[in-house]
């Protein structure tokens, strides 16, 4: 066992929401020091959005709040007291320009998502924090008291021990407030393999049942319908429905991918939150996905009676689709639905039921891509337990949680960013009035 700091504020994770929370912090003048397991922190900041980082979401909170899950409500208090407009001036203000483009998604000019965390981790140190890298927390407990009975849940306890190994050593760190931000369960490779949850639990906190979100769902039979090799198919301006039980329980309009891991995409992704968690609770599920929405199942008939009559019997159903589907769809099309691409068709029957799978298209839902592969974790530290308006534990005063780890999540479109930047600034305005008090 080896040396002993102190801190005021000791952050464990230095992802997302830990170095929003450090430079939040130095600006308030607060001590702060992050322990981060890897060699630099931000890994995980470094491949989001496709490397380009998708910091916000530019939409304001009436339709911002329909993105999150799996309530809204919890994260209000921290949206206010740091907002997607407040981030986007905030981060201009340290020195990284943004821009926003489709969808109202915000981006830094550079399009290069390393220099998020890289500008972050610049203005904690240039101001006076520390961030110590490759150190790996072992264990939180609080210092006990000696006058454990004066204690309310208004005074903070004395302070928190954190326990980490760094080269082979066994180091200890005090602080006065303990901020957990070490993130979810997805792409464990950034250092995120969950390690909070125990963290919190050993404070008292219950967990939530957690699963993986915009991931890919997996039908049926997949890999032997869809040959995909590198080249995912993508289909676009498509409807997707998502069947539990036998009812639908919600429908998305946009593009979709098939991916070598199952469906995905913008509108795959959006029904994976739902799918999942019925998966996981043992329900039967099945994606309806109509090719053709903005047309009448009639319209469409008469669409291909058209296409037929001006080919005067002279096209097989192959040359048909390819009228009508992206090429690389046709032959998963076909043998997911028992057709004959080589023969031609003509009878009124076959024509409806033509058209009526382009209109629905239905695909049993037999599992999902685990963490490995989803972006994100649903499921967390139980938001019942923490202050909607200050992020702090309600069972432990001074113990703090942010982004990922708590049960709170969102759909793509930087909104999961902002909900790491969000909560950890509104922990750290609370330290910060606290100290003022
Ligand atoms: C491929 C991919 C793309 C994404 N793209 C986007 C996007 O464009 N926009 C968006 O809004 N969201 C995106 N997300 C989601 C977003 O990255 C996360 O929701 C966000 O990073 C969560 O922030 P966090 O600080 O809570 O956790 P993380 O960013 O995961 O940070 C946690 C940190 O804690 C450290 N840590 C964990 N355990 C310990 C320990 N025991 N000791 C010390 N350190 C520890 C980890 O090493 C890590 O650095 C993407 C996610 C993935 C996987």
């Amino acid at each position: 066992m080896m040396g002993m700091q102190y801190h005021e504020l000791v952050i464990v994770g230095g992802g997302a929401a830990g170095l929003f929370a450090a430079a939040m912090a130095v600006d308030k003048g607060i001590d702060v020091c992050i322990l981060e397991k890897n060699p630099f922190c931000g890994k995980k900041i470094g491949i989001t959005g496709k490397g380009r980082c998708n910091i916000t979401n530019t939409k304001p909170w009436e339709e911002f709040s329909t993105h999150i899950h799996p309530s809204a409500n919890f994260f209000k208090s921290a949206f206010r007291a740091m907002s997607n407009e407040d981030t986007i001036r905030y981060l201009n203000s340290i020195g990284l320009p943004t821009v926003v483009e489709r969808g109202c998604r915000v981006y830094p000019e550079s399009m290069c998502a390393k220099d998020v965390s890289m500008t972050l981790a610049a203005h904690i140190r240039n101001n006076g924090g520390t961030i110590i890298n490759s150190c790996n927390v072992i264990e939180c407990s609080t210092v006990e008291n000696s006058n454990d009975n004066e204690q309310s849940p208004e005074t903070p306890v004395a302070g928190f021990t954190i326990s980490y190994e760094q080269a082979g050593r066994t180091c200890i760190m005090q602080g006065r407030y303990l901020l957990l931000a070490t993130g979810g369960l997805s792409y464990p490779a950034t250092g995120s393999t969950g390690d909070g949850y125990a963290f919190a639990q050993a404070f008292g906190h219950s967990v939530t049942q957690r699963f993986p979100s915009l991931t890919a769902l997996v039908p049926e039979a997949y890999t032997s319908t869809f040959k995909i090799s590198s080249n995912a198919i993508e289909v676009k301006n498509v409807e997707a429905g998502l069947e539990v039980n036998g009812s639908e329980v919600q429908r998305e309009f946009g593009d979709l991918t098939f991916t070598d891991g199952g469906i995905e995409g913008p509108i795959g992704f959006k029904i994976s939150r739902k799918a999942v968690e019925n998966l996981i609770n043992g329900q039967k599920m099945k994606v309806h996905l109509d090719l053709k929405p903005a047309v009448s199942l009639e319209a469409l008939i008469a669409r291909i009676e058209r296409e037929l009559e001006q080919a005067q019997g002279r096209m097989n159903l192959n040359q048909l689709l390819r009228k009508l589907l992206p090429g690389q769809l046709i032959e998963a099309f076909c043998k997911s639905n028992a057709l004959n691409a080589n023969v031609q068709i003509g009878s009124r029957k076959e024509i409806s039921r033509l058209a009526s799978l382009l209109k629905d298209w239905q695909f049993r839902i037999v599992d999902y891509v685990g963490y490995n592969r989803a972006v994100v974790t649903a499921g967390g530290v139980s938001t019942k337990e923490i202050s909607q308006k200050t992020m702090e534990s309600k069972l432990v005063p001074g113990l703090y949680i942010a982004g990922e780890l708590l049960n709170l999540d969102a759909d793509t479109g930087g909104y999961n960013l902002q909900i790491a930047f969000s909560t950890a600034a509104l922990a750290v305005n609370h330290i910060a009035a606290r100290n003022s008090e």
